[in-house]
């Protein structure tokens, strides 16, 4: 197993010049320090695919958030005075320099996640690399906003970083989402302190030596490792910590928004979700099939965006649950490291067990198991993994629990519909509103229903698009604020009017 520590940046002092880029006018040190938690305690991270320990990580409390937030501190008194150019040079790099590493990341981020290797070395990683690249290339760009009132005054908008941002990030998507937080907080001329998931250190960790060799000044990022009670509360309680961006469930969103409102902090909260896929009888069956394959099991269904609850018009009803499951018992469950897997182990013990009980849940509200709903216990020649077969639940009605909380595991709730009105009412039944896919080919109809969900996404005949033009977010328990370009750096940076009088 490796031993993770936490990588905060000390202040900076005399000593050897490295220039990072000609284009750099300031310099810096860049040995961001690799240093043990104050209290000399880690804990093990298990290996979903065997039980094995994979990491043994530091159980960080507050001590090492104020040493990282004494780092991020003073790292921000230069950073926040770069110019854009300069902080694009370095993200660039730092993408380059994760591009180049791709097959190494991805193994760590299968095996410390659970998920196939070829989803992480054909979706996370290079979108963790996009990530950088993208926000990167966005500030070379971005446009100030400038106005004149006849003649009498002279205005402007100065965007200006807001300060040490804390970020902290689950356990599903670790490096795409923790790079989705920490390329626009770096790009925004913030300083920042990441909490990854405890679950899932060891990407993060392993990135920390890329922004040292892309020369990313000490103490522009730290990170902080541990568990999210002792070390998250901790970051979140910070003085010296002006804002949170936090992707996780909606259960910790709220202790977050709590603990944040007597402390006028910023923060943007990207939360859990219970996805209506609603398909009526004109859509392109085959592509709908295929589709709904992805939006229920990708990533063992631990994706806020799957699609768990599946509203299919009632004409088309049976024949698509046949051709359904049909496909679902076909998926091969297996090691997350061998090719034909595609879907592997689910991320922890607990959280299988928690699936599974829904599955029993089910059962008890009346429901059938169509498909799945059993352990996989030989993938590893029986060794402890935690896999399931995915699993397709009916008969259930859209107010029962299972088809109302979030179960982020494999497991689809498909239920009948009969009128447009009535699948509405379903779909915004939930306290949820992440997003929402629709298949029909009546753009009309497409339209209409688009225009009554209650959530910040809605895809019509795909899923998973990405256009990081556009805001991403929830609303209701998924979230507040959005993400993306312009609406990350609206939230990393706060914006002064200044008039000068002609
Ligand atoms: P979680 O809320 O348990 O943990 C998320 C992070 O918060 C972890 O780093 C954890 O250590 C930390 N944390 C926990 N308690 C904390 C506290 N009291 N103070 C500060 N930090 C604390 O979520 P998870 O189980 O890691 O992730 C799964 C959830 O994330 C699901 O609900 C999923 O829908 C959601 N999610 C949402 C999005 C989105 O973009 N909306 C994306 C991915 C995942």
């Amino acid at each position: 197993a490796t031993t993770l520590s936490n990588f905060i940046g000390t202040p900076p002092h005399p000593g050897p010049v490295t220039v990072v880029s000609s284009v750099l006018t300031q310099v810096f040190e860049t040995d961001g320090s690799f240093v043990a938690p104050a209290n000399g305690g880690y804990f093990d991270s298990p290996n979903p695919s065997d039980g094995s320990v994979n990491a043994r990580v530091p159980d960080s409390d507050k001590r090492d958030v104020d040493a990282a937030a004494e780092a991020a501190s003073r790292a921000f008194v230069g950073w926040s005075k770069t110019t854009r150019a300069e902080r694009s040079t370095i993200l660039l790099r730092i993408a380059d320099l994760l591009e180049a590493r791709i097959d190494e990341f991805a193994a760590a981020e299968s095996k410390d996640q659970g998920k196939p290797l070829s989803l992480a070395k054909e979706v996370d990683i290079p979108r963790a690399c996009h990530n950088f690249r993208f926000f990167a290339t966005y500030i070379l760009h971005m446009e100030d906003k400038k106005t004149e009132m006849d003649g009498v005054s002279l205005n402007f908008v100065q965007k200006y970083p807001v300060g040490v941002a804390g970020l902290i990030s689950p356990w599903n998507l670790p490096l795409y989402l923790a790079t989705w937080k920490l390329a626009p907080a770096i790009a925004s001329g913030c300083t920042c302190i990441l909490k990854p998931s405890e679950f899932t250190s060891v990407t993060c960790w392993m990135l920390c030596d890329i922004f040292n060799q892309a020369g990313l000044p000490r103490g522009v990022v730290n990170m902080v490792f541990g568990l999210g009670p002792k070390a998250g509360a901790a970051l979140v309680e910070h003085p010296d910590v002006k804002l949170i961006s936090f992707t996780g469930g909606s259960a910790t969103g709220e202790i977050i928004y709590k603990s944040c409102a007597p402390r006028f902090k910023k923060m943007s909260l990207e939360l859990g979700g219970k996805n209506a896929n609603i398909i009526f009888a004109d859509a392109d069956f085959d592509k709908c099939l295929a589709t709904t394959m992805a939006s229920s099991f990708r990533n063992q269904g631990e994706i806020c965006l799957c699609g768990s609850r599946i509203f299919v018009e009632r004409s088309i009803y049976s024949k698509f649950l046949a051709a359904f499951k049909q496909k679902t018992e076909q998926l091969v469950v297996g090691h997350p490291s061998d090719p034909s897997t595609q879907v592997g182990a689910l991320i922890s013990k607990a959280h299988l067990d928690k699936v599974m009980g829904y599955v029993k849940l089910a059962q008890q509200e009346g429901g059938v198991v169509e498909s799945g709903g059993n352990l996989v216990t030989n993938v590893v020649n029986g060794s402890g993994g935690y896999y399931m077969r995915p699993t397709i639940l009916t008969g259930l009605t859209s107010t029962s629990r299972c088809a109302q909380e979030e179960i982020f595991g494999p497991v689809v709730v498909v239920i009948p519909f009969d009128t447009e009105a009535e699948v509405l009412e379903f779909a915004n039944s939930t306290q949820y509103g992440l997003s929402a896919s629709l298949w029909t080919t009546d753009l009309n109809r497409a339209i209409r229903i688009s225009s009554s969900l209650e959530v910040g996404t809605v895809w019509v005949n795909q899923w998973m698009v990405r256009d990081l033009n556009l805001p991403f977010g929830g609303s209701k328990a998924s979230g507040i604020g959005r993400e993306g370009v312009p609406y990350s750096f609206d939230f990393f940076c706060d914006e002064r009017a200044v008039m000068i009088a002609l």
